[in-house]
């Protein structure tokens, strides 16, 4: 009877790998015969890693599924500021390539077995000599589990051109520590039955190589760039979305503030109408009912006073009062009739979707940055001073008058382009985050 491992024996191997990622958390990590990419796929979500590369020399092996590399939609959607690049190569490992060198992790899971003793020197001086990884991870069958599998005859598959014994592969394992400055653990994975581990070993045995002098050594070695070969084939290479990217943070800041926005617009609108809420039905649902609640209070307030003190003015350009905290709105009305809708706005100050967020507030860094973000925002529209975002006070003034959003004479946005704030002085986004 065979021995059948649970979880299948290629799981252990990847695993041993992800446990030893979760660990010594590297940043830099190249498989070497990444075959269909499987290992790959499980190191994407470590997010500590920010380049995930692959070689194998089966280039249409690589392609067959390289695209389950690619971002998910979430990664869109919900970025975060973890980074990570993925490169994929079609290349030999017994080929120098300058852009596999200086990583903190190469891993050779079941490949040195299908080179020749010859290959595997040059596998040797080009992982250890040249790459000079901070760690390395080898794994290659032991052949003294092999009577284990009773109809196995010869080695485990046909392309294998060697399998080694423990002590085979410990000696070439030393042999390549003494000659490129590494030191060497021996373990494995796929456990023998009870009472012969010791006997045969594990069915796959496995060489952590950890290189003496850590990462300083290794840098020393790059001084020299007499050897700057690049003589492997890019076959995919990607990106994904990060926060560290100032165009995705903008895209997400924008989209976070435009839902504030309108949510407190809402908020706003119908407590003015006495309409049940929705949306602060919301904010109650995410806790965040109280603050909400407040912060429309406030504003509420303020838009009574500054309806007070703008009388019958045409419009309402409103100023913040001396020691509120700027939290307002006020509606932006050509002002002779309440019926008059359509052509006002809602302006929610940024000081409120500050406060609102902590999200923008997060994202964004300082008030003048979120101001200068917005700014330059092709779908956001802010009061002159950009003191405020601009809303249409009703949805459906567009729809039902067949009116142009982006007409700003006619939107209100004429109106509010006469507000009279000062702004602050701007701060420099890119200093700020
Ligand atoms: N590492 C894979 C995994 O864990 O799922 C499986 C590796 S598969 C058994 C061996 C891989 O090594 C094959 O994809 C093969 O194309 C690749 N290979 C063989 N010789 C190579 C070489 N000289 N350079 C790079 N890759 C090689």
């Amino acid at each position: 009877m065979e021995p059948m491992f649970s979880p299948p024996l290629h799981r252990q191997r990847h695993q041993f790998v992800i446990d030893f990622v979760k660990r010594y958390k590297p940043k830099k990590v190249v498989d070497l015969g990444c075959s269909e990419c499987s290992l790959l796929k499980k190191l994407k979500f470590h997010r500590e890693i920010e380049l995930l590369v692959g070689v194998d020399i089966n280039g249409a092996n690589v392609k067959k599924k390289m695209h389950g590399l690619a971002p998910i939609s979430t990664d869109y959607l919900q970025p975060s500021y973890d980074q990570l690049r993925v490169e994929l190569y079609q290349g030999s490992v017994t080929q120098k390539d300058a852009r596999l060198r200086g990583f903190d992790l190469v891993t050779s899971i079941e490949l040195i077995e299908h080179l020749t003793l010859a290959d595997v020197e040059c596998f040797s001086e080009v992982v250890f000599g040249y790459m000079t990884p901070g760690s390395v991870i080898i794994s290659t069958p032991n052949s003294e589990f092999n009577p284990l599998f009773p109809r196995l005859a010869g080695f485990r598959h046909s392309d294998h051109k060697f399998e080694w014994t423990r002590a085979e592969f410990k000696s070439w394992a030393l042999k390549v520590c003494l000659e490129y400055g590494y030191e060497v653990t021996f373990t494995g994975v796929g456990q023998a039955p009870p009472g012969q581990q010791e006997g045969v070993g594990f069915c796959s045995q496995i060489g952590v190589f950890h290189r003496r002098g850590g990462r300083e050594c290794c840098n020393m070695l790059f001084c020299d760039h007499t050897e700057n070969v690049f003589s492997y084939t890019l076959l995919y290479s990607i990106n994904y979305p990060s926060l560290h990217d100032n165009n995705i943070k903008r895209r997400v800041l924008v989209s976070e503030v435009l839902y504030w926005a309108e949510k407190l617009k809402r908020s706003w609108m119908a407590k003015k109408t006495g309409e049940r809420d929705d949306t602060f039905t919301l904010c109650q649902a995410e806790g965040e009912g109280e603050d909400c609640l407040r912060a429309l209070e406030r504003n509420m307030e303020m838009e009574e006073k500054q309806t007070a003190a703008c009388g019958a003015a045409m419009r309402n350009t409103v100023e913040p009062q001396d020691g509120e905290d700027g939290g307002l709105f006020w509606t932006n009305d050509r002002g002779e009739q309440e019926s008059s809708a359509l052509h006002r706005c809602v302006c929610v100050p940024l000081t409120l979707l500050w406060s609102s967020s902590q999200k923008v507030s997060a994202l964004s860094g300082s008030l003048s940055n979120l101001r200068h973000l917005l700014m330059d925002d092709p779908e956001v529209k802010l009061s002159p001073d950009g003191s405020a975002v601009l809303l249409n006070y009703q949805e459906q003034d567009h729809e039902n008058e067949g009116e142009d959003p982006d007409d700003l004479e006619d939107s209100g946005y004429a109106e509010a382009r006469q507000c009279s704030h000062t702004a602050e002085p701007e701060e420099d986004w890119e200093a700020n985050v």
